[in-house]
């Protein structure tokens, strides 16, 4: 019968392979969108994670559809690059309300539910460039470094009540967000990676199947690199 579970982002990229995984699984798959619809044989809902009250809306809808969310994955996420010295204040704290502050929105109203379940599973998509750091990305590496100490604290905080709080660390996936690159940006990118390849949006979702997955009970408070090597387990 599966868990419910609910992907933030999980209309397309990483969120939609980690939603189409979970559900191949048998769980209850609900996405997070924000007008796009839909993908094709996915429950969604409207919302824009850094608007509390969408937030709120949006897990009424899953409980009624298909129960208390039981696996959280915070996938939104959203790239504005450029050098510090350009950077201006939105530029920051927009990246932060959506990434970060937008991961703290749905680990709250989430945990609601896990509380009264005692069981849960907080997945947390962070980044290499969280713990590497990235030239261009002070507001993107600060967002993604700061879901580590969000989850580590979740992990403290709900760990006796069957809740694991992780974190995914992709290294570099092909999405409209890489796509965005130029080719000179990937081609360096390329030359740090072991495995020689980018990742596949499939390469994350087998990392996220298992931390959703009862064998995974005992694994709390983990960042768990997926990146061919770059980071080197960081
Ligand atoms: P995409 O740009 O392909 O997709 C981003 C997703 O996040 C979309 O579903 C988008 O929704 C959603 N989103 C963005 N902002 C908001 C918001 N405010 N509220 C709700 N949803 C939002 O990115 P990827 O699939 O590549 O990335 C997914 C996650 O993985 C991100 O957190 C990213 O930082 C992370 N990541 C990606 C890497 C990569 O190489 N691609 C590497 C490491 C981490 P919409 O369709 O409505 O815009």
């Amino acid at each position: 019968m599966g868990r419910s579970v609910l992907v933030t982002g999980g209309n397309r990229g990483i969120g939609l392979a980690i939603a189409r995984d979970l559900a191949a699984q048998g769980h209850r798959v609900a996405v997070t969108h924000r007008g796009s619809g839909a993908p094709e044989g996915l429950f969604g809902v409207r919302a824009d994670v850094t608007d509390s009250a969408q937030v709120d809306e949006a897990f009424k809808q899953v409980e009624e559809h298909q129960g208390p969310v039981e696996v959280l994955v915070s996938n939104a996420g959203v790239t504005q690059d450029t050098l510090l010295m350009r950077m201006s204040e939105e530029q920051f704290t927009s990246v932060i309300d959506a990434n970060l502050t937008g991961a703290y929105r749905v680990a709250k109203r989430a945990s609601r539910g896990m509380l009264r379940a005692k069981w849960g599973r907080f997945i947390f998509i962070s980044s290499v460039i969280g713990l590497s750091g990235g030239a261009g990305q002070v507001n993107y590496a600060a967002s993604k470094a700061g879901l580590v100490g969000l989850a580590r604290s979740l992990a403290r905080e709900l760990g006796s009540r069957h809740i694991t709080a992780n974190v995914v660390a992709p290294g570099f996936v092909l999405t409209d967000m890489t796509n965005a690159l130029s080719d000179d940006q990937r081609a360096a990118a390329l030359a740090q990676i072991p495995a020689g390849r980018y990742a596949e949006p499939a390469d994350i979702a087998g990392a996220v199947r298992f931390l959703a997955s009862d064998e995974a009970a005992y694994v709390n408070g983990a960042v768990l690199p997926v990146d061919g090597g770059l980071g080197m387990g960081h």
